[in-house]
């Protein structure tokens, strides 16, 4: 399995994984050793369509003539499953977003007809077997699809309306997330903070949902990922405030900050409002770390509504920022929009926005100089097995850098106490003061012996 793009697919990977394993079929982790791969796909923008082509015809490469199966899953599927079947005749076989539990017989016919383009109906729930693949961490999709009319995104074009599951379900999952050994469950969807709204829980779906996880499990770190800004709730921030277990965190892509640029994108809010609003998460949680993300180079952004940007960026402060350079997505309403900005000015403005957001990444990992926090320590560093590595609260997985750790022993996955010693921009430098108190039994591990915990079945 390759899976590419953001955790709500990995959670379908390991779904698809989990069915495999449950029919009988043995998972490698090595593609050399694979009789079949299945590429799962992510086509947001056209930098994450184009990894994921560069993955098929890489295993396309590889195939020769051994036989070997491939097939591709995924958003690409659904969005255009026919043109990928032309192009690349290597391909064996599709499953589209609403096949994934149908793996098993895919794999096993070892083909499959590409789907027409359409939205995605279906919700996997807990009772589906799933193969965790995250090691300390583990995903948990609150909700598919997405209602709102953001003008750039074509997400909602395969991923189809919004659907909520139900909280019972979600704890089920979580508590068998916890019996895997999960430190850390990640709350995520296209749009988080609407959870419930339309299965009748309200405003306030979203806190009542954590308030659920909190009382059915005892996970000691509970996040969400990806806040709308209109819909993230007082109520959700006074709980991230008052409970410690529910880490103070917000991950609020904003996409832009000038108004112009904002109605033309379809999103709610203004700068000032947004501005308000990460003024009440810090008055609220004051040790909240905060994210976002802004696309540059939409069409019509002007230098004015980028200088905006820059200043908007200055001023709030955030501990993590992404962004990426605006590609016009057919079927979305901004791919007909006048003012297309070139390629090149537009990455210009996204090293620029990058650039004026070092310092203020660099003086939030400062702070911490010092400090003793909490860190959920993973394995050994990607790079050498000399180092460990690991998360404090602030940190999601994957996208806020590393925290590396040069002094000290633990188990892993393990919740222990870590002094930082050094900061940069990207990663922070610590040594352990109070080994893995909140850790799970496991394998025991120094910095110069470290391991990732092992994919572990999450199957009832
Ligand atoms: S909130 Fe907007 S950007 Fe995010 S998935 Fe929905 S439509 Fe796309």
């Amino acid at each position: 399995m390759i899976s590419l793009g953001c955790p709500k697919n990995r959670v379908d990977s390991e779904i698809m994984l989990g069915v495999l394993e449950r029919q009988g079929h043995s998972i490698v982790s090595d593609v050399a050793e694979a009789d079949t791969v299945i590429v799962n796909t992510c086509g947001f923008i056209d930098e994450a369509k184009e990894e994921s082509i560069d993955a098929i015809l890489e295993v396309v490469e590889g195939k020769g003539r051994t036989g070997k199966r491939l097939l591709v899953a995924g958003c690409m599927v659904n969005r255009e499953g026919a043109e990928l079947a032309r192009e690349i005749p290597e391909i064996d076989g599709f499953v589209s977003l609403d096949q994934i539990t149908e793996v098993g017989r895919i794999v096993e016919l070892g083909s499959g007809e590409a789907p027409l383009p359409a939205p995605s109906h279906a919700t996997f729930d807990h009772t589906e077997p799933r193969l965790l693949t995250t090691g300390g961490y583990g995903y948990l999709k609150v909700a598919e699809g997405c209602d709102n009319p953001c003008t750039f995104c074509a997400i909602p074009l395969w991923r189809g309306r919004f659907r909520s599951r139900s909280v019972e379900s979600l704890v089920e999952e979580a508590r068998r997330l916890e019996e895997a050994g999960v430190l850390e469950l990640c709350l995520v969807a296209q749009d988080t903070t609407r959870y419930g709204e339309d299965i009748g829980l309200g405003r306030h779906g979203l806190v009542q949902l954590v308030e659920a996880l909190l009382a059915g499990t005892r996970i000691p770190w509970i996040r969400f990922l990806y806040a709308y800004p209109t819909t993230l709730d007082s109520e959700l921030l006074r709980l991230m405030g008052t409970e410690a277990r529910f880490v103070s965190y917000i991950d609020m892509p904003l996409q832009h900050s000038h108004t112009e640029m904002l109605r033309s994108m379809k999103r709610g809010g203004t700068a000032k409002k947004y501005l308000e609003l990460l003024e009440r998460a810090r008055r609220y949680a004051p040790d909240v770390f905060l994210r976002s993300t802004f696309i540059v180079g939409f069409p019509g952004e002007t230098r004015a509504h980028f200088d905006h940007l820059l200043e908007f960026v200055r001023e709030s402060r955030f501990d993590h920022l992404g962004g990426f350079v605006y590609s016009p997505q057919v079927g979305t309403p901004s791919a007909d929009l006048v003012g297309r900005i070139p390629r090149q000015t537009a990455k210009r403005r996204y090293e620029e926005l990058l650039e004026a957001q070092r310092p203020i990444a660099l003086e939030s990992r400062q702070r911490l100089l010092g400090r003793r926090l909490e860190v959920l320590v993973e394995g050994a560093c990607e790079e050498t097995e000399h180092l460990l590595q690991g998360r404090h609260h602030g940190m999601a997985p994957d996208i806020d850098g590393r925290l590396l750790i040069n002094d000290g022993t633990t188990e892993v996955p393990a919740l222990c106490e870590v002094e930082i010693t050094e900061a940069y921009a990207d990663d922070l430098v610590g040594r352990i003061v109070e080994d893995g108190t909140r850790g799970l039994e496991g394998e025991s591990a120094t910095v110069r012996e470290a391991v990732t915990a092992a994919p572990q079945p999450l199957t009832e």
